[in-house]
C-alpha cells in the first residue's frame, strides 16, 4: 500500500515536495517520534496514475532509502512493485 522512508534518511526535503498526493511529512510531523521523513501509508499511492515510479524515491539521493512496504488488500498498489523492505530504486 505504500512505500517507506528507512532511518538512512538526512532530512534533505527532496521527496516531500514531489508526492501528488502529499503522503509525505518532515521530521517535525513524524508520528512515530523518528527525526526521519514519513510516508502516511494511507495517504500513498506508490504514484499509480501519475509517474511510471515512485517520485519520492526517483528524487532521493540517499541510495536504498526508500524502499517497499506492504500492500494491503484493496489499496493502489504498483504493479511492478517489489517485495517488502526491498529499495525502490536499487
Ligand atoms: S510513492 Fe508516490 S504517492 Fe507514495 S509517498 Fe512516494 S511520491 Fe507520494
Ligand atoms: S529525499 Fe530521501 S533523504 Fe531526503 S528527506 Fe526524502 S527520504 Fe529523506
Amino acid at each position: 500500500m505504500a512505500v517507506k522512508i528507512t532511518d538512512t534518511c538526512i532530512n534533505c526535503g527532496a521527496c516531500i515536495d514531489e508526492c501528488p498526493v502529499e503522503a509525505i511529512v518532515d521530521d517535525s510531523e513524524n508520528p512515530t517520534g523518528e527525526e526521519i521523513y514519513y510516508v502516511i501509508e494511507e495517504k500513498c499511492i506508490e504514484c499509480v496514475g501519475h509517474y511510471d515510479e515512485p517520485a519520492c524515491a526517483a528524487a532521493c539521493p540517499t541510495e536504498g532509502c526508500i524502499v517497499w512496504s506492504d500492500c494491503a488488500e484493496g489499496a493502489t498498489c504498483a504493479e511492478n512493485r517489489g517485495e517488502p523492505g526491498e529499495p525502490v530504486i536499487e
